[in-house]
């Protein structure tokens, strides 16, 4: 049984439109998410939801999910162990919801979907093949609410990148190919995701 599973007081699934082009994938509940059942219903909820609005989606046009569907005490990240017994959860998402894109949101999520110890500043500003579907790396809403306008920026522009995609403006993006990922979700040991 996974440990985080003992002090949750919520499992928090996901939500939004199972049928939609996007998927959000952010790190874990926080407090309040425990507290609710819902992903992204604090702080960061609600700067994901303006700058869903500035690209014209509502929070019911995409699905929103998370790594670990239970908190992490403190917010720390979530440890292997605890990735490798809720994988399983993301993937029959992915499999359910087939988004023509996701998106991760943060370090943590972008690093281990890619399968790559390259850091989110880098790696954002592009689409990634993955999965045969795009996957569009961005910061986390909390790191522009740490008060950088640089990072909103960036998001800002990174939505716009998931809005061409819904267009069907940006079908394929061939830089930085990343290789697409041999498990379901990778190890993330390999990742130096814990140095
Ligand atoms: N941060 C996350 O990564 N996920 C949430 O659901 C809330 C905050």
């Amino acid at each position: 049984m996974c440990p985080l599973s003992e002090n949750r007081t919520n499992v928090v699934f996901g939500s939004g439109n199972p049928d939609s082009d996007v998927i959000f994938v952010g790190e874990g509940p926080g407090q309040q998410e425990d507290e609710q059942g819902l992903p992204f219903v604090g702080r960061s909820g609600r700067l994901l939801d303006e700058l869903l609005g500035e690209i014209d989606l509502r929070r019911d046009d995409v699905y929103i999910a998370n790594v670990v569907k239970c908190r992490p005490p403190n917010n720390r990240d979530p440890r292997p162990d605890e990735i490798e017994a809720c994988k399983g959860y993301l993937r029959n998402q992915l499999e359910l919801i087939q988004p023509k894109v996701a998106v991760t949101l943060g370090n943590f999520a972008s690093k281990l979907l890619l399968r790559t110890d390259t850091g989110i500043t880098r790696l954002r500003g592009n689409a990634y093949e993955w999965w045969g579907r795009l996957l569009v790396p961005t910061f986390h809403p909390a790191a522009a609410l740490r008060g950088s306008e640089r990072v909103l920026g960036a998001m800002r522009e990174d939505f716009q990148i998931v809005r061409a995609i819904i267009d069907g403006k940006l079908t394929r993006r061939e830089q930085d190919p990343v290789a697409e990922p041999e498990d379901e979700v990778p190890d993330p040991e390999q990742l130096d995701l814990f140095n």
